[in-house]
């Protein structure tokens, strides 16, 4: 018997792994990288995450908190693979992100992760049907399929009646509705969001929450936040300063 299949056998299965998972990540950006400093290496580094591990489970909603400049976003643009760490490792739905090209983390994102941004980042000329619809045009689904599937995402988030609207014609807290209804069309096995609430009143944000809630019974819901709301509904509070986790529990 091979070594890789005796090894293989002996391995927890899959669903064991953590849905996320980072391990002693360093993330350094280079400050003022311009025509002051005579090349971009003499310019000085800020280390946004020093030595940040973490592990999250499919069906846990975890917030990440801590005050401006503490390393949320950094830390969730490396957990959506949108960015990879200068040091450590991070594991997406057991994928080790550092591994992959730029082309392999691209589709790990549209297979496997649903992002969600403070602004929204909805298509103005597109209605709301179309742009929940649009992440399945890469996946080759057929309109009329890419459609249905996106009336269906309308529908649990309580928008079945503005699909034929555009942003510009939805509130904020609608927009963002569409905005998770999107990250979600793929059933994506982890869902990350910055600061959701961050543009909403709290009535909205509240019902912003409720269908975030709801979707991390069968994945994984991360989000950065400043908002004692939702930092008071996660299943778990995960605090960084200065690029450190201060406390997770
Ligand atoms: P938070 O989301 O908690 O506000 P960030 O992750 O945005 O924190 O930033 C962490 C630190 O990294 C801050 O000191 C910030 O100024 C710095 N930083 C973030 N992005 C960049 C960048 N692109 N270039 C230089 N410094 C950055």
């Amino acid at each position: 018997m091979s070594e890789s299949v005796s090894e293989s056998r002996l391995s927890p299965p899959p669903e064991a792994s953590p849905a996320l998972s980072c391990k002693n990540v360093v993330r350094e950006y280079r400050r003022g990288s311009n025509s002051l400093f005579a090349s971009s290496a003499d310019a000085p580094t800020v280390r946004a995450l020093d030595g940040v591990s973490l592990a999250i489970s499919t069906g846990e909603f975890v917030a990440i908190a801590g005050p401006s400049g503490s390393g949320k976003s950094t830390l969730l643009h490396l957990l959506s693979a949108l960015d990879t760490p200068d040091s450590g490792d991070v594991s997406v739905a057991g994928t080790d992100v550092r591994s992959l090209s730029s082309r392999g983390r691209t589709r790990l994102r549209r297979t496997t992760i649903g992002i969600v941004f403070q602004h929204f980042h909805l298509l103005p000329s597109l209605s709301a049907r179309s742009n929940v619809a649009l992440p399945l045009v890469e996946h080759g689904v057929s309109k009329r399929a890419r459609h249905e599937r996106a009336d269906e995402l309308l529908s649990q988030v309580e928008l079945a009646d503005r699909a034929d609207h555009t942003p510009g014609e939805l509130s904020g807290g609608e927009q963002q509705r569409v905005a998770i209804a999107r990250a979600l069309v793929s059933d994506p096995a982890v869902l990350v969001a910055d600061e959701p609430t961050g543009e909403l009143d709290t009535e909205t944000g509240h019902r912003v929450l409720d269908y975030v809630e709801q979707t991390a019974a069968n994945r994984a819901v991360v989000v950065a936040t400043h908002d004692e709301h939702v930092i008071e509904r996660a299943d778990r509070v995960i605090r960084l300063r200065d690029g450190i986790v201060v406390s997770d529990g």
